[in-house]
């Protein structure tokens, strides 16, 4: 038995009390006008059931096709006809659930999708809850919880990493990842474990050496995965940006070019409620959460149109700081204090107006700022693609040449990294106090559990419960 299996069987064996077989049924598509929906049934009496259902110009009964064979026919209530349809059969155990699954393609409309999945529901199926196919798909050992937290990942993803990411994590990444980190501690579990008890035979002798550094090892993978985690995050939402500089230096005019829609700024009236705080754009497939949009556009105060209290007060949640520079005319003091509030933070710095005579030049603010400066004009529309290349640069490449496209976006899975991290940081502290090897194996037992959280290993029924919850029905 490998890992994968060895895994997915104490999955099997933790999990086994929340393991249930009835058949369930959910409208799989969205519930709007379209082309197709699909009724999804998975269960024991999936087949049986839409049997009772579905008839074709063949006498052959469902059980008579083979699996995986899609077929044109109709649903019947009775012998009133319901709809014009293809059924696919997949029996288990190679289907998503593990269960036999029946899916019936009809038409899209609402009303014809809620009435076969009535017809289904009265023929034996229960209707399912929301994410029960997936979470079936990973009490059956089919998927780990990391995979069945990417398939939400996926449905929900705001932007290109959030997808590439969900579907990398889909395929296994990070399952691999974490198999291979549980794998090397659990080899020196096993190693403590044979000498303490055959001491004659296997020594321990310069092993907490050994133990040293691979612990640096492990420790180094850990840390990769926690540092994937802000960055991870920051792409999955957006990242969150805060535009900075004086009044008139062109703030507004890039706000309405990034966001691609002039009309925002008629819909808020100063005066009127401030409802635009922030507004979800996407460059080049990058998501950027733009705070408080609705100060730039809308503020009479002096001091809040300089920017710089709004900068301080803002900048300390965002992820990036675009500073924007009005090269026609000098730096003053309110940029002093900007260049103060940005030094520690991801800044891109625009230099606007690089269509009027420049007084500010771009080597030499970048000199001063020690920040990439990239000139740009919003009246011309100028420069704005070296500023998609910085962004990608900022937040793609670096973090992708890093990690080998390992992410964790999820707070869970990142807890349950860390509680491992702790617990190797016990054994190297064990090593230091020159405690008895006992005390090693203890704390690598905990990494290992800990690690196991993350592809859903020994996690409580409520937890389980919680998480399948978050997903759409159908799913
Ligand atoms: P904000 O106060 O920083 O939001 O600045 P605005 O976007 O309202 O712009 C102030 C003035 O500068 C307006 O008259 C804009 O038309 C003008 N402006 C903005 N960007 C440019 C630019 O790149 N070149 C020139 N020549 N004028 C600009």
């Amino acid at each position: 038995m490998n890992s994968v299996d060895l895994i997915h069987t104490v999955l099997d064996i933790g999990c086994i009390n929340m393991i249930q077989n009835d058949t369930i049924a959910a409208i799989a598509t969205g519930m709007q006008h379209s082309g197709i929906g699909i009724i999804r049934i998975s269960g024991m009496n999936a087949e049986e059931i839409a049997d009772k259902i579905f008839r074709n110009t063949s006498e052959k009964r469902l059980s008579d096709y083979q699996s995986h064979t899609i077929h044109y026919g109709f649903i019947y209530d009775n012998d009133v006809l319901i709809d014009e349809v293809m059924l696919t059969i997949m029996r288990a155990p190679r289907s998503f659930t593990t269960e036999n699954t029946i899916e019936i393609n009809c038409h899209g409309g609402i009303l014809i999708l809620k009435k076969i999945l009535e017809l289904v529901i009265k023929n034996g199926a229960r209707p399912a809850e929301p994410g029960e196919f997936t979470k079936r798909a990973f009490l059956n050992g089919r998927i780990d919880l990391s995979k069945a937290e990417a398939v939400i990942d996926l449905i929900q993803a705001k932007n290109e990493f959030a997808m590439k990411n969900s579907i990398g994590q889909l395929r296994g990444f990070l399952f691999n990842k974490i198999v291979e980190l549980r794998e090397k501690v659990l080899f020196e579990v096993a190693f403590i474990e044979s000498a303490l008890d055959d001491p004659e035979h296997i020594s321990l002798e310069g092993y907490s050496e050994k133990l040293t550094s691979i612990l640096d090892c492990l420790e180094k993978d850990i840390d990769l995965l926690l540092e994937s985690f802000y960055k991870g995050k920051q792409l999955k939402e957006g990242i969150k940006t805060v535009i900075v500089g004086k009044p008139n230096v062109g703030k507004s005019s890039l706000l309405n070019i990034l966001i691609g829609e002039e009309k925002a700024i008629v819909t808020n009236i100063a005066g009127t409620t401030r409802d635009i705080l922030e507004e979800n754009i996407l460059i080049n497939g990058i998501g950027l959460q733009l705070l408080d949009t609705a100060g730039i556009r809308e503020t009479e105060d002096i001091i809040e149109k300089i920017g710089v209290s709004k900068a301080i007060q803002i900048a300390g949640e965002a992820d990036l700081i675009l500073y924007i520079v009005d090269a026609s005319i000098p730096l003053d003091e309110n940029d002093e204090q900007i260049i103060e509030i940005i030094k520690n933070k991801e800044t891109i710095i625009l230099l606007n107006k690089t269509d009027l005579i420049s007084v500010v030049n771009e080597e030499e603010l970048e000199k001063k700022v020690q920040k990439k400066v990239i000139s740009v004009s919003a009246k011309e529309h100028k420069g704005l693609e070296l500023f998609e290349k910085e962004l990608e640069n900022m937040f793609i490449n670096k973090i992708i040449s890093y990690n080998d496209q390992v992410f964790i976006t999820n707070i869970r899975q990142k807890n349950a990294i860390e509680e491992a991290k702790e617990s190797l940081q016990m054994v190297r502290q064990s090593i230091s106090n020159n405690l008895p090897e006992d005390f090693y194996f203890i704390d690598l037992m905990n990494a290992y559990t800990c690690l196991g959280k993350v592809i859903g290993e020994n996690i409580e029924e409520d937890l389980v419960n919680e998480i399948f919850s978050k997903f759409c029905v159908g799913k």
